[in-house]
């Protein structure tokens, strides 16, 4: 087992302070992503981790014992730069063992290593071919066959796929992906490139100026956003937050008249803290956008389309507020008057702190529906019998020209009319 714990770790450049007072724990055989805006902190953390990059405070810990003044060769890391650092005037077989050699590994392991290792990222057929001679992607194999022959268990990888073209990069991020589920090293990897981050990493952890965000699965962040600041770094296009929105008689007020019932369990969730200015949380794919008016939903603007490939942006006024709906059919055109609805069980609140206020049990519950797209296309609003029955009372007397149809049949994104 091989842990690597942050524990309250500072780093400050003179007076300025970069990391501030972070505690992470780094679990045996993980893939953590470092994610964040450039100048955060994250290579500042994971340099600290391989020893290139002294800590001013705190205590950081590998395999339970304390590496604050270790050097780097003793930590039991390996390292793979961004630039990829081979040595230009060797070999690709001579890069690959230097350090073994350095540290007087026998001949014989060596080569044992080497095979496996070479042969696994398919390299054999460049052992005498100086980097130079290499593809951007191959220089990339080098530099994982580098850091895994030393047969460390701590990984640490800083932008390593960035200088690859994007198709190379996915090829590269599985030949990683493979690299782990063979030997299983811990591995700690620096982006800030929020898809690599979702796609690689068992666990996330979410940097701004030197503080941590939040940390936690990709599934939880993406669905589960802690704060306003996670809720808008991650998905593409992001979040949207509407914000200064207000709550009265049971209804989210997005100004100008516009607004939606707020169902039960999120009034009984949010209570008293429904009072005040507040941000509300919704990805482009929970906003339901129908030509004609559906329960519970509000009259809008269509500002403008954008291509996205695969699905379209709809850009919206509603109320006050612009937001951002995603749909897989391009059935609106610039300048319609349109109705938009969020699916009930996938808002997210925040308080003015603009942290969030939490999920209602019912919803906390339904974990095993999160990320089937399909699945929650069907579930807008009403989530559960009781519920229903509530949206239906009152889309019967409120909804804007609601015929106050079955709940069951509600409208859905991609679903013709
Ligand atoms: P990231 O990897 O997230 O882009 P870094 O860890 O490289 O960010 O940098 C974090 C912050 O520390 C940045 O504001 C950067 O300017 C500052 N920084 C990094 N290295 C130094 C240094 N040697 N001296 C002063 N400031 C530094």
């Amino acid at each position: 087992m091989v842990d690597v714990n942050l524990q309250h770790i500072s780093k400050s450049y003179g007076d300025t302070n970069v990391i501030r007072d972070i505690n992470l724990d780094i679990r045996d055989g993980e893939r953590l992503v470092l994610l964040g805006p450039s100048g955060c902190g994250k290579s500042t953390i994971l340099r600290m981790i391989a020893g290139f990059v002294p800590i001013t405070s705190g205590d950081l810990l590998i395999d339970g014992s304390r590496v604050n003044e270790l050097a780097p060769a003793k930590r039991q890391v390996s390292m793979v730069f961004q630039n990829y650092a081979l040595y230009p005037h060797m070999t690709v077989k001579q890069n690959i063992t230097y350090a073994l050699k350095v540290h007087k590994v026998p001949a014989d392991v060596i080569e044992r290593r080497l095979a496996m290792v070479a042969d696994f990222l398919e390299l054999t057929p460049y052992f005498d071919r100086k980097p130079a001679e290499l593809s951007g992607g191959q220089q990339q194999r080098v530099a994982l066959a580098r850091a895994t022959v030393k047969s460390t268990s701590v990984f640490l990888l800083d932008e390593p796929l960035s200088n690859l073209d994007a198709q190379l990069r996915v090829a590269a991020r599985e030949s990683l992906m493979e690299l782990h589920n063979r030997f299983k090293q811990t591995m700690v990897y620096v982006t800030h490139d929020q898809v690599e981050a979702m796609t690689f990493g068992t666990r996330i952890v979410l940097l701004r100026k030197g503080d941590i965000q939040m940390a936690d699965t990709p599934e939880n962040v993406y669905h589960r956003p802690a704060n306003v600041f996670t809720a808008r770094f991650i998905g593409s296009p992001p979040a949207n937050i509407l914000s200064g929105i207000r709550f009265a008689d049971d209804r989210i007020d997005l100004g100008d008249g516009a607004g939606f019932y707020l169902f039960r369990n999120w009034r009984d969730l949010l209570g008293p803290a429904l009072q005040g200015e507040l941000h509300l949380g919704v990805r482009p794919e929970h906003v339901v956008v129908k030509t004609e008016p559906h329960p519970n939903s509000m009259p809008a603007l269509v500002e403008r389309l954008d291509n996205m490939g695969a699905t379209t942006g709809i850009v919206l006024r509603v109320g006050n507020q612009h937001l951002v709906a995603s749909s897989r059919f391009r059935r609106v055109e610039q300048g319609d008057r349109v109705h938009v609805s969020f699916y009930n069980d996938q808002l997210h609140f925040f308080g003015p702190d603009e942290r969030s206020l939490g999920y209602p049990a019912n919803v906390l519950a339904k974990k095993d529906a999160l990320g089937r797209g399909e699945e929650l296309a069907r579930l807008i609003g009403a989530d559960d019998a009781a519920q229903a029955r509530e949206f239906d009372e009152y889309a019967t007397s409120h909804a804007v020209g609601s015929s106050g149809s079955d709940p069951a049949d509600r409208p859905s994104i991609g679903v013709p009319d």
